[in-house]
């Protein structure tokens, strides 16, 4: 089977290197991909928001499935496309992939099934979105509507601060806001394979997004991130598949637009329940690099039959032991940072025991491995449990040589912490 991967980060590395277990596989090609993904696939220079190159490159390649990792391409109606031309995609349609493209949406679904989320209000002018504010009262959450990359929402503590922020959102003509309630609790991702009517539980991670220890400084896409999430136990994971995503699922499957992919639901955490911060329509980054390395299962066979419509039967089966990673960044990211700088070591870091490094932002220049991006690598260890993991990851990042570069020393503190309780 002949498999085309769309995307160049992390979590590309990851799928890469999990499709690749698969004795079904006969060629997997990537589009654009990385250094780190080139060792499992032969790599086309196409960006993953060319759709009629990627349209081109999979009909020239004859392939059987086309495996999408960013939502950029799913918002912009890749899998539909591949659809009109014959070609099946892992991936929701640009329909079924407003749950992550519109918060409004996604929080219109949520109301009206009843969903656990946030109360919250619609705003198309600033009028509205003052009015919100004043309902909910600080703190308060503003949030622009469409895709901004994790920019585009605002956790206010103040009423000044979330004016600034509705402020900032109408500047832009045509903009639409969300108000929401603030939720308090302790944050976990959940993942769940969906083949347009049946979802099945896919792992769960925790991740970091602050730049630096101590969860301090700017938002970022990612420091790092362990599987399993201590705080998502079993009952509460299986409580949230069956009130907040099979219900989704449902209602999607209901309204003619099915989901297939891979549903992420962000998940707030607070006596024993889960309530939804936010969906994504594909992996995260990086806990594509915590969950992946746990499969015990073909991921191929499964991601085939969510497209064929035949994940009822199925149960993806994850191994006992924790997976961590540890982002190792440009100085200067989420900020400005400079590419170009060797990095070196990688070898004898991979080499050591349940060590994977993935490779998010880096270029091959001859020889020598550079920096090319702000996440550049996910430097990721599994073990026996997560301080285990922790430990085999932090030594993996010590042997890295690459001065230019700085990680967090701290990913997983608060799991370890539980540990020690
Ligand atoms: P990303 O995809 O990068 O997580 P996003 O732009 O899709 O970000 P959200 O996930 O909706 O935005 O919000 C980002 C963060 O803001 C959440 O991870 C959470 O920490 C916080 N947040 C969002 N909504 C709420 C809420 N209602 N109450 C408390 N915190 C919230």
């Amino acid at each position: 089977m002949i498999v085309l991967l769309l995307g160049s980060g992390g979590r590309e590395h990851a799928l890469a290197a999990t499709l690749a277990k698969s004795p079904k596989l006969t060629k997997l090609i990537a589009a654009p991909g990385n250094p780190g993904v080139a060792r499992h696939a032969e790599l086309r220079d196409v960006a993953v928001d060319d759709i009629d190159g990627v349209v081109a490159l999979a009909q020239a390649e004859k392939v059987d499935l086309v495996v999408v990792g960013p939502e950029v391409p799913l918002v912009l109606g890749v899998v539909d496309r591949l659809a009109e031309v014959g070609i099946k995609a892992f991936g929701p349609t640009a329909a079924a992939a407003r749950l992550e493209g519109s918060k409004a949406f996604t929080k219109e679904l949520c109301a009206a099934h009843d969903l656990p989320t946030a109360g919250f209000r619609r705003a198309t002018s600033l009028d509205e979105a003052r009015a919100g504010l004043d309902a909910f009262g600080a703190p308060v959450v503003v949030k622009a509507d469409g895709l901004a990359a994790g920019k585009g929402v605002t956790v206010a503590m103040s009423i000044e601060e979330a004016t600034d922020a509705v402020e900032a959102i109408f500047a832009d003509a045509g903009a639409e806001a969300v108000i929401e309630e603030f939720m308090t609790g302790e944050e976990a991702s959940l993942f769940a394979l969906c083949d347009g009517e049946t979802a099945l539980l896919f792992g769960d991670a925790q991740d970091h997004k602050r730049a630096y220890d101590g969860d301090e400084g700017p938002n970022t896409g990612g420091m790092g991130a362990y599987s399993p999430a201590p705080v998502l136990t079993p009952e509460i994971a299986e409580r949230a598949m069956a009130e907040i995503v099979r219900p989704t699922i449902a209602a999607m499957k209901a309204a003619g637009t099915p989901f297939v992919g891979f549903l992420y639901a962000g998940l707030m955490i607070e006596g024993g329940a889960a309530r939804l911060v936010e969906y994504n329509v594909r992996f995260g980054d990086p806990e594509a690099q915590v969950v992946l390395p746990r499969l015990k299962d073909d991921l191929l066979e499964l991601l085939l039959a969510a497209v064929d419509g035949r994940l009822e039967d199925r149960a993806p089966a994850f191994s006992a032991d924790a997976a961590l990673t540890v982002v190792m960044a440009a100085k200067g990211y989420p900020g400005a940072y400079a590419k170009g700088s060797e990095i070196k070591g990688l070898a004898a870091a991979a080499a050591r025991d349940g060590v994977t490094v993935f490779h998010a932002g880096t270029a091959r220049d001859g020889e020598r491995l550079t920096a090319n991006g702000g996440r550049v690598l996910a430097v990721t260890a599994t073990g026996a449990d997560v301080r285990e993991a922790q430990a085999r990851a932090y030594a993996a990042v010590d042997a890295i040589d690459w001065p230019d570069g700085f990680c967090r020393r701290d990913i997983g503190w608060r799991a370890v912490a539980r540990l020690e309780e």
